[in-house]
């Protein structure tokens, strides 16, 4: 239960005053629906209103606070004209518009022959100076009403800048001190304010310093976020540790039978991966366990090994993947190696409805099932296994840490392997999941041939056209990725739907397949198929790819508008290449014009195919937390810590979380108390909710 002194933070906005129900909407999507969320909402830069030219002196372009006379009101009968006030000091004149001016409440405000002190940004027009629509227009006794330095929030359409003052602002006024939750020694270290004063100094900033992710408010405050998010962590590891997990040790014979069918060898990494997961698996704990390797080195094989190990001890096992593409292509192939080992897989996803899946489900129920494969579909409460021993995550940054939790409740002390091709920064998987433990496939499967990426400018679309023709000719298939104009899943359908009809004229309808995230999923998969095993070779697809798809005869890849990608994206994509024995080639059609980035990161994807370093570079690029694209990573949403800048904070918040946890696992001491409302500032509820109550 939320302790009573925090309730006026988790009121809605719309308490507030000035804040009604439209603005309360138009809040909450900038900000959030709680008054926490709005103190959360740290401005981004400043005004400084201490500049005080006279006319003559006042720059362009710059915020100004000027004491004028008003001379002169010359009012528009026209409303597409505006009301100008001409007003002066001893340098010179100036001339104040207000487009839709009110006449009546102009006048009141700007009496003419009186002075009066207006703050706003100067502009010049035909050389003469102005000032559009004043922030301020105050009398002189009352200086104090125009603040010297003004906080500038981000915004959302709909919302001016006042609006969102006068509410964070609002909000402010309910802060209230809570007692001190980090540690005096490590608190008097850093010389950090309290926390309702570092929230208030966050908010008040004196100079562009105190925007920095580097000022004392501002870490402190990320160092809460991090401390709880990292506690949250620890308090749910703890959690799962101490459920006693079950000892898998299979005989073999499965397994065997499956690496028998391999036309392959395993690599030495896939091999050390199996060594360490069958090690946490025959161990007592339950297994947590991320295995990180980038796309084409060889995931699948592993978690089907490790599955068959569960198995083998007579458990089922469940592999979870993010798109139903992907479910069903992981059964596709699984399927025959299944077989030949004389065991029964199942597919469960969204699509399965009605008779089949009341099937499917009694079966799984009954453990007949011994392998099930699917979509989110797999959390659904009715999928109820005979004994759940294993469930393995694929493409894990797509699911969050509520659903991997969600999935090992299905059964009893269920080891979990999660999955992701996404080659993580240490410090974000620190944030991620805490202390989970790692095992990386580093080496890729022998055989592959290096991928040549090329950058293109889109002018020469026709050469590119008439190169994919040969390769097609050729035999081979081709990618080709259509850009992602803007944030707008519509737009970016569109110029897929434009390029799909582009390239039916030029090759023939037959050659050409079209899939993209709002096609249905059987027409998604009935494309797919006509791609992998049907008469298309050219595919033309948002990036609905991104993931997981494997088809080795594919050895070109397009990619409109490649600067429009992130770098962790574009090498997603272009592991979708590459997967076969054929040369292949990455193009990359690029806008005439790009920014500084956008040229490093098409530098990077076309220098190296390194994931890792890939990955360190799209860091320190991107810099922020936007690393993995917060919504999709399953990173917890962090809103005032900055991994990039706060990577030292995230460490100690880590070693801080064990420390007092292994002191207080239950948080029942003083400090232990106040960290409890910490987690529920930071709304980590669910942490909060397993402690004996304290
Ligand atoms: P990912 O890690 O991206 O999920 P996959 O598991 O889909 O990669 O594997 C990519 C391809 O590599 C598959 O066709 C798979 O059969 C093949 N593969 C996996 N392991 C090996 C290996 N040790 N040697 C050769 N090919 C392999
Ligand atoms: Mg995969």
């Amino acid at each position: 239960m939320r302790p009573d002194k925090l309730f006026p933070y988790f009121a809605d906005v719309t308490t507030l005053p000035g804040v009604g129900t439209r603005i309360g909407a138009l809040l909450e999507k900038l900000a959030g629906r709680h008054v926490i969320d709005l103190l959360w909402h740290l401005p981004r830069e400043i005004v400084d209103r201490r500049y005080r030219p006279t006319v003559r002196m006042a720059e362009s372009g710059r915020v100004a606070t000027l004491t004028l006379r008003v001379d002169k009101h010359l009012p528009s009968s026209d409303r597409r004209r505006p009301h100008r006030v001409i007003c002066s000091d001893e340098s010179g004149e100036i001339t104040l518009i207000f487009f839709k001016g009110d006449k009546g409440y102009l006048n009141r405000v700007l009496p003419e022959g009186e002075q009066r002190l207006v703050s706003g940004r100067i502009e010049y027009y035909n050389s003469t100076p102005q000032m559009p629509h004043p922030d301020f227009i105050e009398p002189l006794s009352n200086e104090e009403a125009i603040p010297a330095v003004e906080p500038v929030y981000p915004l959302t359409a709909g919302l001016s800048a006042k609006v969102v003052f006068k509410a964070v602002h609002g909000a402010l006024e309910k802060l209230v001190p809570l007692e001190e939750w980090l540690d005096p020694a490590y608190l008097t270290k850093h010389d950090w304010p309290s926390w309702q004063d570092a929230v208030r100094i966050a908010h008040h900033p004196e100079g562009p310093d105190d925007l920095l992710p580097t000022s004392k408010a501002r870490q402190r405050l990320a160092y809460d976020e991090l401390l709880a998010n990292q506690l949250a962590l620890a308090l749910m590891r703890e959690r799962i540790k101490k459920q006693a997990g079950r000892r898998f040790q299979g005989n073999g014979t499965l397994r065997q039978k499956v690496i028998q069918q391999l036309p392959f060898d395993l690599t030495g990494s896939q091999k050390e991966a199996l060594k360490e997961i069958y090690d946490d698996m025959a161990a007592e704990l339950r297994m947590l366990r991320l295995l990180q390797g980038d796309v084409g080195s060889g995931k699948t094989i592993v978690a089907l090994l490790a599955m068959l190990n569960a198995v083998e001890c007579g458990q089922q096992a469940a592999l979870v993947a993010p798109t139903e593409i992907l479910a069903r292509q992981h059964y596709d192939s699984i399927r025959p190696l299944a077989q030949a080992a004389g065991i029964q897989i199942a597919v469960l996803t969204g699509r399965n409805k009605g008779k089949a899946r009341k099937q499917t489900l009694e079966d799984l129920a009954s453990g007949q099932t011994n392998i099930l494969i699917g979509t989110h579909a797999l959390f659904q409460d009715d999928v109820i296994y005979h004994d759940l021993g294993l469930a393995v995550i694929d493409e894990q940054h797509r699911f969050g840490v509520h659903q991997r939790l969600a999935i090992s409740a299905k059964g009893k002390g269920v080891d979990t392997l999660v999955m992701t091709a996404t080659p993580i920064p240490r410090t974000l998987t620190m944030t991620a999941y805490g202390d989970l433990d790692v095992s990386r496939l580093y080496d890729k499967p022998p055989g592959r041939k290096p991928i040549k990426t090329v950058v293109i400018n889109k002018d020469r679309m026709e050469e590119v056209i008439s190169a994919v023709g040969r390769k097609i000719a050729e035999g081979s298939k081709v990618y080709w990725v259509c850009p992602l104009v803007e944030e707008s899943e519509k737009s970016d359908f569109a110029a897929a739907e434009e390029r799909y009809a582009d390239l039916s004229r030029r090759f023939g309808e037959t050659r050409v397949a079209l899939v993209h995230g709002q096609m249905k999923s059987t027409e998604k998969d009935a494309a797919m198929t006509d791609f992998v095993e049907g008469s298309a070779q050219i595919l033309v697809a948002t990036t609905v790819i991104e993931v997981g798809v494997n088809v080795p005869e594919a050895s070109v890849m397009v990619i409109e508008h490649a600067e429009n990608f992130g770098l962790a994206q574009l090498h997603q994509l272009r592991g979708r290449i590459g997967r076969g024995s054929l040369e292949s080639t990455c193009i990359l059609l690029r806008a005439p014009q790009l920014s500084e980035t956008a040229r490093e990161r098409l530098k990077v994807i076309s220098e190296t195919e390194d994931g890792f370093v890939i990955a360190e570079k799209d860091l320190e690029l991107r810099g922020a937390g936007e690393v993995l694209g917060t919504r999709q990573s399953g990173l917890p949403d962090m809103r005032l810590a900055d991994i990039a800048h706060h990577g030292e904070l995230m460490k100690a918040a880590y070693d801080d979380a064990r420390l007092v946890i292994n002191r207080d696992p239950q948080l029942e001491s003083e400090r232990g108390k106040n960290l409890r409302v910490l987690l529920y500032l930071f709304e980590r509820d669910a942490a909060v909710a397993n402690l004996r109550s304290g």
